[in-house]
């Protein structure tokens, strides 16, 4: 089955408003229909984001989002806030909010039945530590990120969302996983949703990789068969990489 691609892209905590105006203008130009493009602001620019992209195609999504729908939850953003801009996807369990904001697995599944109850789609992100990997501990761990996160979820649910295996050990670092690496395990979590949820839904369900993708390696990574495109991070966050990785999806 053919599955269009996705490029999305996750600028972390960069660029100010300014910046992100200026980069979201360059991005306009970008023409594909062959690939579905996103971005990930940060909260204070997702609703410039939204109006100035307009009917691109470019779809504004969110970095995070709060389990409890509102509240003295001082900092937080509920996923109303999100979708009163226009906002109506969200990145869950992206590896920094799990390293850094003790984000785990219970937090996590409260999140995704946060979105999906809203009619939020989610890229929920899973991936291992080098030394997890290490000591051959990384499918068992990709399967209960996976069983924990997001299979509470139902068959009409589940059409919601969108996973991204990011090896933790290659976010940022510049290292990228092997060809082989990555095919094995998106193989592995497609077989993963074929177990729980049959044929058609792991057919469907669009894998991303993360982990370093740049223009130079992104072709060769897009073309393996259970990749379904990529989070980018670093190279997002300028017109001329981010537009090559699109292009290279394309193909
Ligand atoms: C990410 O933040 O999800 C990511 C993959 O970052 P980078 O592309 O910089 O490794």
């Amino acid at each position: 089955m053919k599955r269009k691609k996705i490029v999305a892209g996750n600028w972390k905590m960069n660029m100010t408003h300014d910046e992100s105006i200026n980069l979201i203008k360059e991005l306009k130009e970008i023409s594909s229909n062959y690939v579905d493009i996103k971005i990930a602001p940060s909260f204070t620019n997702l609703n410039k984001a939204v109006s100035l992209l307009g009917s691109s195609g470019i779809e504004v999504i969110a970095q995070n989002v709060h389990f409890e729908e509102r509240g003295a939850f001082t900092g937080e953003i509920s996923i109303e806030m999100l979708t009163s801009v226009g906002v109506n996807s969200v990145i869950i369990g992206h590896s920094e909010r799990r390293k850094y904001f003790n984000e785990n697995e219970f937090i996590l599944s409260k999140k995704t039945k946060m979105a999906i109850d809203n009619s939020v789609n989610i890229i929920f992100c899973v991936g291992e530590e080098l030394s997890e990997r290490e000591k051959g501990d990384h499918f068992e761990l990709i399967k209960n990120q996976i069983i924990s996160g997001l299979f509470g979820l139902d068959i009409e649910q589940i059409k919601n969302v969108v996973v991204a295996y990011e090896p933790v050990w290659a976010i940022g670092t510049g290292k990228t996983a092997e060809n082989y690496q990555i095919q094995e395990m998106h193989e592995y979590i497609r077989k993963l949703f074929n177990d729980k949820y049959g044929s058609d839904i792991s057919q469907q369900i669009r894998i991303l990789y993360g982990g370093s993708v740049k223009p130079k390696n992104a072709e060769e990574i897009f073309s393996l068969k259970d990749v379904d495109g990529g989070l980018i991070g670093g190279a997002s966050l300028n017109f001329s990489d981010f537009n090559a990785i699109v292009q290279a999806a394309n193909g």
